[in-house]
């Protein structure tokens, strides 16, 4: 634990101000107004490429070091970290300018390091079984709390280089889709990680995955989907009432069409909810005319919701249903259960 600002007050709230990964080029530009022009691009190399606060930037001068690192202020302070996993796994607390707080999630893995990332303080979709929506909306990030999650993880991995981006942390990224769209391209062009190993989670907002369809930079879409009947979706993820499974579908499908790029589902199995073999075969029916790659994981225990995942035999069954009913399908193992950094836990409780 390493508390690094003292909590604020509630009722203490802050306006969102802007810090470090809000300026564009322009912005930072102008800050160092006086200084020759290529000081601008060696102090964005500097914050993007070598992860670098303006302390540690020795290859400015000094001077100008000193004045810009009370003046590029970072989004996020540090209020705890917890790792898991042997280590693979670290979670990190932070507080913002306004003292909410958000969680960001880095795993390690063989062949990929994968950052997971807020998009919002809380969560207006109020999933049933999800800590972050049990725990209501507070407000969206901005440009600079979400690139700045990825920063700091990015800082983290090292020597390892992070690899991925998923935006599966709190909140519901396609609900702050201008915001989470412009922290995608600086992910994309100034960290430096390539639009494939980014990937954007929605619990099924259509409009939104209409808009990812027209854009160029070609990233992944997972879809949260849980049921694949409107009465039990209605009731797990509330959303649905707004934009039903075939309007979802439709979505979906001109997503796939215009991206190239293949969907993934995520299931998240809920014992006797959502595991039964009817359950597999509407899954199956709504994924196939996708092509889509379904994850499975079992439910992780959150507070407000008490019923247990699907146990390992029933996960292996549901897979080898979709298997056989000519589905894609794998089964996701879970990370970070015991600091409650699995999916679904974020809650931001210190
Ligand atoms: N709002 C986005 C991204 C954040 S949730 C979305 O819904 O996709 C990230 C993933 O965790 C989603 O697939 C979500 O359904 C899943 N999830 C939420 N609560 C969970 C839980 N208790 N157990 C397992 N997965 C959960």
């Amino acid at each position: 634990m390493m508390p690094a600002l003292p909590l604020r007050r509630a009722g203490d709230v802050a306006p969102a101000v802007a810090s470090t990964y809000d300026l564009d080029r322009d912005a930072l530009a102008a800050l160092i107004e006086g200084e020759p022009p290529y000081r601008a691009r060696q102090v964005w190399d500097g914050l993007y490429r070598r992860l670098r606060r303006p302390v540690e930037m020795t290859d400015l001068p000094r001077a100008l070091r000193d004045r810009l690192e009370p003046t590029l202020r970072p989004a996020l302070h540090e209020l705890a970290w917890r790792h898991a996993d042997g280590g693979d796994t670290v979670k990190w607390l932070f507080a913002l300018a306004d003292g909410r707080r958000i969680e960001t999630v880095l795993m390690a893995y063989p062949d990929r390091v994968t950052a997971c990332v807020s998009t919002q303080a809380g969560c207006a979709m109020a999933c049933a079984f999800c800590a972050t929506g049990q725990g209501g909306f507070g407000r969206h990030l901005r440009i600079g709390e979400i690139v700045e999650q990825v920063v700091v993880a990015a800082r983290a991995a090292a020597p390892r280089r992070l690899s991925n981006v998923v935006f599966m942390g709190m909140g519901e990224p396609l609900a702050n889709y201008e915001r989470v769209w412009g922290a995608i391209e600086r992910i994309h062009a100034d960290i430096g990680i390539s639009a494939r190993h980014l990937t954007v989670s929605t619990v099924g907002i259509a409009p939104g995955i209409r808009r990812l369809a027209t854009e160029t930079l070609p990233v992944n879409l997972a879809l949260s989907l849980h049921a694949a009947n409107d009465e039990l979706r209605d009731r797990l993820v509330p959303v649905n009432r707004r934009y039903p499974l075939a309007v979802l579908a439709d979505a979906c499908a001109e997503y796939v069409a215009a991206s190239g790029r293949r969907l993934s589902i995520e299931w998240a199995l809920i014992d006797g909810t959502n595991d039964t073999e009817r359950d597999m075969v509407e899954l199956a029916a709504f994924a196939r005319p996708l092509g889509a790659h379904v994850n499975l994981i079992p439910l992780n225990p959150t507070p407000g919701y008490p019923v247990r995942g699907t146990p390992r035999t029933g996960v292996v069954r549901a897979r080898d249903t979709l298997v056989a009913l000519g589905v894609n399908a794998t089964v996701r193992v879970t990370r970070g259960v015991e600091i409650d950094a699995a999916c679904g836990q974020l809650a931001a409780t210190a």
